[in-house]
């Protein structure tokens, strides 16, 4: 098999995809499958969105690259249209999320040496227990999954690990060199695991009261998957700092960036942080596309009500093998009773019922379908987890 010749980072499952349209894939063999992962959220408009599809056509026939060296007549109206949706000044574009974590994290750094007063080299950032926020060795070394972390060292200093969700930990954590608090707003590798309520809105007061920058890596979370643009907006907390990237290339390709107002993000000077592929006019021709997509609200509003049906349909199954249930918009994290099978096995099965998912943190299935998905397949969804925990 040809698969050999690809190193062994990942695990997947036993499917050979071909082909894709909308929330489905084809295999090689001609099997259908729904797609419940949705490339981990990078396909929240599901495969081939024709309006996506038709702009990266476009572009492919008059300009793909041009480095930032020169403007593109792309990256300006992408850049507007994006800071727009987010109420805020600026964008800085990128191409995958870690780049964008990274990104932030120097934004975060500078902005507290130029802005805040810390001493030169002196900044901290603290960050959740739980999270993931990319592969880079500075980003692993604050991670506390011993799979992502171990044998990367030596890592990054300048990081403060303080339990999610837990707001006296965050203010006994914070100190007059606190640059930033960097959280996702729901934890989506972790197994979508969301703060006790208010959490997100003490972060917000406590940032503002120490000075400190709140920034929302939104990557997972944002752009329409939780039921809303971003998954702050659930408890009305605005942030410092997006991060953005994922569904933001439209499925397409690797599109990323920084959403934040200038006082922030105004830190950079021309030469002090770049990326050549960050911004090309084919990146921020499908980027403002799928701008253009979330603009119209249409797809916040469907995570929305068909999180209601997948929420309840999940509930159902609590108690039947299913240990526990959490979800916002059409975004769950299921825990299968341990005692029952393990989140791998569950993937395995659904797999065989023509339902793709992937397991995280052995007992945890996450289920994330492409936003364009209807009740129907939401009913899909549910009814091949009932007959694999039937079986
Ligand atoms: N941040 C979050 C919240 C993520 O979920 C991910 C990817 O899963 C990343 C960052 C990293 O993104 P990428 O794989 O594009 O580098």
């Amino acid at each position: 098999m040809e698969h050999e010749w690809v190193a062994s980072n990942y695990g997947p499952l036993p499917v050979v995809i071909a082909h894709g349209e909308g929330a489905w894939v084809t295999d090689v063999e001609g099997r259908r499958y729904l797609d419940a992962l949705a490339g981990y959220s990078a396909l929240n408009f599901g495969h081939r969105h024709p309006a996506l599809v038709a702009a990266a056509r476009a572009q492919l026939e008059r300009l793909t690259l041009t480095s930032r060296a020169f403007h593109s007549d792309r990256l300006g109206v992408f850049c507007r249209d994006l800071a727009t949706l987010a109420g805020k000044d600026l964008v800085l574009p990128m191409n995958t999320g870690a780049e964008a974590v990274e990104t932030a994290i120097k934004a975060a750094r500078r902005w507290g040496y130029e802005v805040k007063g810390v001493p030169d080299g002196r900044a901290r950032i603290i960050v959740m227990r739980g999270n993931f926020h990319g592969r880079t060795t500075t980003i692993v070394g604050f991670s506390d999954d011993p799979l992502a972390r171990e044998h990367y060292g030596p890592y990054t200093p300048g990081f403060d690990l303080v339990p999610f969700g837990d707001i006296a930990a965050l203010e006994a954590a914070v100190t007059d060199e606190t640059v930033a608090v960097l959280l996702e707003p729901i934890q989506g590798e972790a197994g979508v695991i969301i703060p006790p309520n208010g959490w997100l809105r003490d972060v917000r007061e406590l940032t503002r009261r120490r000075n400190v920058l709140m920034v929302a890596d939104e990557i997972q979370s944002g752009l329409g998957r939780a039921g809303a643009t971003f998954a702050c907006d659930l408890e009305g907390v605005v942030p410092d700092v997006y991060v953005l990237g994922k569904a933001l290339g439209g499925g397409i390709l690797p599109v990323s960036a920084v959403v934040a107002d200038r006082d922030v993000l105004g830190v950079f000077t021309p030469g002090s942080h770049g990326s050549t592929f960050g911004g090309n006019p084919l990146a921020a021709a499908v980027g403002q596309a799928v701008v253009g997509l979330l603009a119209t609200g249409e797809y916040q509003e469907r995570a929305r009500t068909l999180g209601v049906a997948l929420h309840a349909g999940l509930e159902a199954l609590l108690g039947h093998g299913v240990a526990a249930v959490r979800c916002r918009g059409l975004w769950a994290g299921v825990d299968i009773d341990p005692r029952m099978m393990s989140g791998r096995e569950a993937s395995y099965r659904l797999l065989e019922q023509g339902v793709l998912v992937k397991d995280t943190h052995g007992s945890t299935i996450r289920l994330a379908p492409p936003l364009v998905v209807g009740e129907a397949e939401v009913d899909i969804v549910l009814e091949a987890l009932s007959t694999v925990l039937r079986h």
